[in-house]
């Protein structure tokens, strides 16, 4: 059905304007990383695509993937001339551009859409870091949650905070995205201090270092013993809400089932 409107689209725009577009652009989450957490539809996509853009450890991750495929990446920070890229080589293309996880958070799908919006551009989901690392650890955001990024580079510092606080005084479980890095060390530990003000010492706090794909490592603590060695940028932090409790070895929120 999709297929079909598509072709309709492009028809209509060669009877216009004399121009067959027969490009295609998919923003695609591959999931946390290992190929069997990717969507069947996302698998397809890229099946389907001439090039594949992406953040070269991004393309590593999918590499048996891409036999054939012209691909175009670049390192960290070359978010803006991938999307520019992928944007211009899908006029007359099949061209994906990959985030990892979901595309849709902190990734690929907002500036794609920020540029253009058409037929022609398919944002297909995936599996974010939240979700791969609560799988890992029980049931840690079987309630209201909220997904926080800790990079300054987007947002102001001071908003990061007020928002730690605010989620913490609503009792919302949180998942820090981009934890801690050698140009901040000090916003992680900042953070639980906020939120240490709005939760008992024993609440659970998880670390999960690169969830469902090769390196997987996890550690759960309590807010009052939390050590924020092991946290890097591969790594995502949960924090329980009122109810989390910790169940041999697992972090689970009680949904209000009564057991
Ligand atoms: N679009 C991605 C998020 C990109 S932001 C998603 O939906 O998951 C990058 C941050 O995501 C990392 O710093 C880390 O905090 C988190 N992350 C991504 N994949 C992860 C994984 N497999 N394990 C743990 N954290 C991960």
């Amino acid at each position: 059905m999709i297929k079909h409107l598509h072709i309709c689209f492009a028809k209509e725009k060669s009877d216009s304007e004399g121009d067959v577009k027969l490009g295609k652009l998919y923003v695609i989450g591959i999931g946390p990383g290992s190929i069997s957490h990717m969507t069947i539809r996302a698998m397809d996509a890229i099946k389907e695509s001439n090039i594949v853009v992406g953040y070269n450890k991004y393309i590593d991750m999918i590499k048996p993937l891409l036999a054939g495929k012209e691909i175009f990446s670049t390192g960290m920070k070359g978010e803006e001339e991938r999307c520019k890229r992928a944007l211009e080589l899908s006029n007359n293309k099949v061209v994906s551009i990959v985030s990892t996880g979901d595309s849709g958070i902190y990734g690929m799908a907002g500036l794609i859409h920020q540029l253009r919006v058409d037929e022609e551009v398919e944002v297909i989901p995936g599996v974010t870091a939240s979700s791969a690392a609560a799988s890992v650890l029980g049931a840690p955001l079987m309630h209201d949650n909220c997904n926080i990024s800790l990079s300054d580079l987007m947002t102001p510092y001071e908003l990061i905070q007020k928002r730690v606080k605010l989620a913490a005084e609503g009792d919302f479980v949180i998942s820090l995205y981009n934890p801690k890095s050698t140009g901040r060390p000090h916003y992680l530990r900042e953070s639980i201090d906020i939120i240490r003000k709005y939760r008992i010492g024993t609440t659970p706090i998880a670390v999960v270092k690169n969830a469902l794909r090769v390196g997987q490592a996890v550690r759960i603590s309590t807010l009052d013993s939390f050590d924020d060695e092991i946290v890097d940028m591969l790594s995502i932090v949960i924090i329980g809400n009122s109810q989390s409790y910790v169940k041999d070895g697992k972090f689970i929120t009680p949904r209000g089932y009564k057991v």
